[in-house]
């Protein structure tokens, strides 16, 4: 007989996205007339920069030639890649982190989903709340006991230390979907936590490189400490329009350790390697060629005219939505705008309203978790035309 996880019929069906799709198709189908504008899922609508499209076709043209293919990837991705990402996003911002703590994959939701697999299922969680659906999600799988954080105005975001010592934390900064950030010394008082628990830290950064301010880190690594209590996961998709290229990279630091039941001390980096080289396939050669030539000079000029856009499509749905009196957090540091529902009216009766009045969506705050409630997130990832429609309609809904 076969014997189901049934943690799986703990998890909900992956409603927040299914049900915004079937809503609008319902809308669609009784108003065939009307264009709708999403603002709602994140997906990048920039084309790929050209540094990068010249190095995957370059790529491509040596898997045609048998004295160039390459086959088999390393586990841990190729050593080009390893020591861009080593020299630019670490060495040059002081951070001395080794090659060998640097894992290349295929983008940070096989990462921080998978990363359970090496952590016991007795681990006390913690987690913010709102927050990407992953963590929550990939630790009832295993029936881990989770902790929420709230995040909401009251605490101007930043979540308290949990009621219940955490052995593992969740923190990702610039925040999806709140898109609010921690200062260095709020960062350190987790990491400094994390010393004391003797717990670790998975930090999220996907978003890092949209911080516009200073003393906002853009690793956990730049706090004195990290690398004894933080994994720190990275993505090239929001930075480099990568959502179907997929590749990303995570840090597990050779300090980081974990005890057996037995009380033996064993390297979290050792056993992520061990990991990945039974489960994971690699990311593609021509996939990391591009994202080499992320760090080209060329490649960080034109990504950088990229976030920029996105970055002006953020200030301009917050500066609109603000002149109608509407409450906004995030769209400064990074790509989502987090806004409270007028009149305290529930995120998906926000949708319906954007929705049927406008033809605007976004997501409702309440499928990121219960403190999402009354909370709308838009994304500036839609195009400059997309954008500035959508704000004009909803100015008219408002006026
Ligand atoms: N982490 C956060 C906070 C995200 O918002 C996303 C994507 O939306 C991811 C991770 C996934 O990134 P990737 O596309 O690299 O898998």
């Amino acid at each position: 007989m076969i014997k189901l996880n049934e943690h799986y019929t703990e998890i909900g069906n992956n409603y927040l996205f299914a049900e915004i799709t079937k809503r609008v198709k319902e809308y669609k189908e009784k108003h065939p007339d009307k264009i709708v504008i999403s603002l709602g899922i994140g997906d990048v609508t920039q084309a790929i920069v050209p540094a990068v499209i010249e190095a995957i076709h370059k790529a491509t043209d040596e898997m045609a030639n048998p004295k160039t293919l390459r086959g088999y990837a390393p586990y841990e991705g190729y050593d080009f890649l390893i020591d861009a990402i080593l020299k630019h996003d670490f060495l040059e911002r002081g951070i001395a982190i080794e090659a060998d703590e640097i894992f290349v994959s295929d983008g940070a939701k096989s990462d921080t989903g998978n990363i359970g697999d090496i952590l016991g299922y007795e681990n006390q969680i913690a987690i913010t709340d709102p927050a990407y659906p992953v963590y929550v999600d990939t630790n009832k799988m295993n029936g881990r006991e989770i902790e929420l954080l709230p995040c909401t105005p009251e605490n101007h975001f930043v979540p308290a230390f949990p009621a219940k010592t955490a052995d593992v934390i969740y923190l990702c900064y610039p925040n999806n979907p709140t898109g609010t950030v921690l200062t260095k010394e709020q960062l350190k008082k987790w990491v400094d936590y994390a010393l004391e628990h003797q717990s670790l830290i998975l930090f999220d950064a996907a978003y890092e490189a949209f911080i516009s301010q200073p003393n906002i880190p853009h690793s956990i690594y730049e706090i004195e400490g990290a690398q004894k209590v933080a994994i720190e996961f990275r993505s090239f998709s929001k930075t480099a329009g990568f959502t179907g290229m997929r590749a990303g990279y995570t840090i597990v630091p050779k300090a980081l350790t974990a005890q057996t039941s037995k009380g033996e001390t064993l390297s979290l980096n050792m056993m992520w390697k061990r990991r990945q080289s039974t489960k994971f396939n690699g990311t593609a050669y021509i996939v990391q060629r591009g994202a080499e030539a992320i760090f080209t000079p060329d490649g960080q000029k034109q990504i950088r005219r990229v976030i920029n856009y996105y970055m002006e499509n953020a200030k301009i749905i917050k500066r609109s939505l603000e002149a109608l009196g509407l409450v906004t957090y995030g769209g400064v540091n990074a790509p989502y705008i987090w806004v409270q529902t007028p009149n305290h009216i529930s995120s998906w009766e926000f949708f319906d309203l954007l929705l049927n009045k406008g033809q605007v969506v976004g997501t409702p705050g309440s499928g990121f978790g219960q403190a999402g409630e009354g909370f709308f997130r838009f994304t500036a990832f839609g195009n400059r035309k997309s954008t500035l429609e959508a704000v004009e309609r909803i100015k008219k809904m408002f006026s």
